[in-house]
């Protein structure tokens, strides 16, 4: 190569802008195009391939014979060149004819040449073309000149979509790649169907070449700057478990954030003429290309990383930082990301949003219960999917097994929705016996209340066939919220709930902020870090040491239910002082009140939820204080097996029907039963029916779910026989099978109980 590898690869920059900028037609430009590139760079042939009807299409060549173009024409895959596009690597080879894939087409006269290197011109991550030069001495091209090909192949991707040459660079990987099956974690049951939306979207790089290099430098320096500052800023938050990141996931944002070697390969594409956003660009598809040859599974999941770091800086750079939440959902949407939060998810709109797919996600975190709630299908621990899936296609999401089929055929499409209009069907079942008691055959009576946070869900209430609302997450208002919500807007929303729910009881729970539901307008004052936020300052502990959040909270509560009965109960008490305290701060009020002569509520029942395993010691001590315990069963296995609920390696490694959760419930509800006091589960497990099932086995009878799992945990209990389901639990509990659930199963369809 006669000169540098930036100063030829600026040469051809700026020669192919002034051939674009020149009158002629597309074919005629890009015969120049080849012509330049050959003198530039001193190839003795240099020839364009271009995507076509799905062929890889000769359309240009400098040194390769005329007759050629538009008649060598290659599959995806076949030859040197349809192995670059298909595989989207480069090939930089001395002897060509050495390579296994290497085939030769007679029209061409290429035997002359024996080397031979070539890179894929890449549109939005799709290959469109293949762009190569060969050499009649045996040689290998240098690193630099791969570069300069790179960099010449990113800006000719442009001009080659502006040209309408190919088809389309979506549509022709659509074609090639056809239905694609995944199976994943069903975190949120129930099947949907939609376009693909990336929460996070890809950004389309328009213009590629500088007009000004020292400009394009100081641009790509600062949204470094912005970047690094950004993960720092994560990685602090993370005390809080913000927006599901994980620390190992962040320590290596930051290792790439700070990598010399990265910043200096984006200001050596710069120096050849790039933009910044080409740049980036040219420089992630370069990591793409070697990432494909690594076999390493850590090191690939690692590339990942630097892939979304990659993305996020070209949004910095092109000053696009929003989610796809804030451009708004323009049709039904599945949306597709790592891992979200729950108030991330809140953003969307409620009635496009149809599903959502993750590469992350586990069955406890509150970003799914969220999910349940508003009843929006979720599967998680898709691996890849959002290097599977392309913005817009379609997306069937089966909910109910945890598959999805991206670009589905008619066949895929219309057996889907077969299924679709029976599990409708079946949910039209459920809601038919939705206002039927929640009585088994043998007359026990089961209470079915739901678990709710928002407005909206005690609005729905009636319509539910619950008894009441056993559990509002009254920190879901703070999660939605840009500021701390204040008494006032407090005081509105419970007047709301108590208003929408009538004559059914509503059990408040103060607020659980903390672990996996951040705030980020109180991350500041979480000063150390903390290593374990589920088990960190949240809940009941941040209240106590925040007391004017919690007092204000208080009157917020009593004020809503004035002359009514006001139900409340504290979430993560580990010791009964915690709930001492807690209820004697309500108390307090409640005088404060009576003093200023304001109405105060008629009666105050005091509950505390039962998730730290602590707290079942300390029962004779705590039980004859509270008027009701709320098991909470998410956080109570997180802390018995000792396994971070929202970590999605975790997420299927712990049953709810292990024996030692069991016992442990028995236990609880056993000397509950004898002290005379009410206990309710509220964790997602109750919402199972065949975990229900299994609870009313050990005594339970009060459930609080999520507002879906009304009609199937009604189902299940009006085909059980509790008597039954009691002595086969006192069984499999005094001698545990290896499989609890298999033997639970088994039991269900002898008895023809409706487990779903
Ligand atoms: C639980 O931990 O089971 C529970 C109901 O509370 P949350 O999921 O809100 O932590
Ligand atoms: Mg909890």
């Amino acid at each position: 190569m006669p000169l540098s590898a930036a100063a030829s690869a600026r040469e051809i920059l700026t020669g192919l802008h002034d051939i674009m900028g020149a009158r002629g037609s597309a074919q005629s430009k890009l015969d120049k195009v080849v012509d330049l590139i050959a003198e530039k760079m001193g190839s003795e042939v240099c020839s364009i391939y271009l995507l076509r009807d799905n062929k890889l299409e000769l359309f240009a060549t400098h040194g390769l014979r005329k007759e050629a173009v538009h008649v060598t024409r290659l599959r995806m895959g076949e030859g040197l060149v349809g192995t670059i596009a298909a595989e989207g690597r480069i090939l930089n080879l001395a002897e060509a004819a050495d390579h296994p894939a290497y085939i030769y087409k007679p029209e061409t006269g290429e035997e002359r040449f024996h080397s031979f290197a070539g890179v894929p011109i890449v549109r939005l991550e799709s290959p469109i073309g293949v762009l190569a030069v060969q050499h009649a001495d045996p040689r290998r091209y240098e690193d630099v000149e791969i570069e300069a090909l790179q960099t010449v192949a990113m800006v000719l991707s442009e001009m080659i979509a502006a040209a309408r040459l190919v088809d389309g660079a979506r549509r022709s990987r659509l074609r090639s790649a056809g239905p694609l099956r995944l199976s994943g974690l069903k975190l949120v049951a129930g099947m949907a169907k939609g376009h693909a939306v990336f929460h996070e979207p890809r950004i389309l790089v328009e213009h590629t070449v500088a007009d000004d290099i020292e400009a394009e430098r100081e641009r790509v320096y600062s949204a470094f700057r912005k970047m690094r500052e950004q993960i720092d800023n994560m990685a602090k938050e993370a005390e809080f478990g913000v927006a599901g990141e994980h620390q190992e996931i962040l320590e290596t944002y930051r290792m790439f954030a700070y990598d010399e070697g990265w910043s200096r390969r984006i200001n050596s594409a710069i120096d050849s003429g790039l933009t910044a956003e080409a740049a980036i660009e040219r420089v992630q598809q370069r990591t793409r290309a070697r990432m494909r040859d690594i076999d390493d599974p850590l090191l690939r999941e690692r590339m990942h990383d630097l892939e979304d770091l990659s993305n996020r800086l070209l949004r910095i750079v092109s000053g696009w930082m929003g989610t796809a939440a804030q451009t708004g959902l323009a049709h039904d949407t599945v949306l597709i990301a790592r891992n979200l939060g729950p108030a991330e998810l809140l953003e969307y709109d409620r009635r496009r949003l149809k599903g959502v797919l993750l590469e992350e996600g586990s069955l406890t975190s509150h970003m799914t219960i969220v999910a349940r709630a508003i009843g929006v299908p979720v599967i998680g621990r898709l691996h890849d999917i959002r290097h599977s899936v392309e913005d817009g296609e379609m997306i069937l999401v089966d909910g109910d097994n945890g598959s999805v089929i991206v670009r589905p055929n008619r066949a895929l499409q219309s057996s889907f929705e077969h299924r679709m209009s029976l599990s409708q069907k079946r949910r039209a079942e459920f809601a038919a016996i939705r206002n039927l008691p929640a009585r088994t055959v043998d007359g026990v009576e089961v209470s079915v209340m739901v678990n709710a946070g928002l407005a909206e869900d005690a609005a729905s209430l009636p319509m539910t066939g619950a008894d009441g609302i056993g559990l509002f997450r009254t920190e879901f208002q703070f999660l939605v919220s840009a500021t701390l919500p204040g008494r006032d807007r407090q005081l509105r929303l419970y007047t709301k709930v108590l208003e929408a729910a009538g004559n059914r009881p509503v059990v408040f729970r103060t607020v659980d902020i903390g672990g996996d539901k951040a705030l980020p307008y109180l991350t500041d004052e979480v000063e150390e870090h903390a290593e374990n936020p589920s088990m960190g300052w949240r809940a009941l502990r941040l209240s106590l040491d925040r007391s004017t959040l919690m007092r204000a909270q208080a009157r917020a509560l009593i004020e809503a239910s004035a002359g009514k009965v006001l139900r409340v109960m504290f979430p993560m008490v580990s010791e009964p002082w915690e709930y001492e305290e807690a209820r004697a701060l309500f108390e307090e009020q409640v005088e404060w009140a009576r003093k200023g002569h304001r109405k105060v509520p008629k009666k105050i029942e005091f509950g505390a939820m039962l998730e730290v395993p602590s707290l079942a010691e300390m029962l004779d001590q705590l039980l004859p204080r509270v008027d009701f315990i709320s098991v909470g069963t998410n956080d109570l296995t997180q802390f018995l097996f000792a396994a971070d609920r929202s970590d999605p390696r975790l997420a299927q490694r712990y049953d709810w029907l292990s024996p030692a959760i069991l016992r442990f419930l028995k236990r609880v509800l056993d000397q509950a039963r004898k002290a005379g006091v009410p206990v309710r589960i509220c964790g997602e497990m109750a919402g199972r029916p065949l975990e229900a099932m299994a609870l009313i086995g050990i005594g339970a009878d009060k459930f609080s779910i999520t507002p879906a799992g009304v009609g199937p945990i009604k189902g299940m209990t009006r085909s059980l026989d509790a008597a039954a389901i009691k002595s086969r639990m006192d069984q499999l509990l005094a001698k545990p099978p290896k499989d609890v659930r298999k033997a639970l199963t088994d039991w269900a369809k002898r008895h023809n109980v409706t487990i779903g």
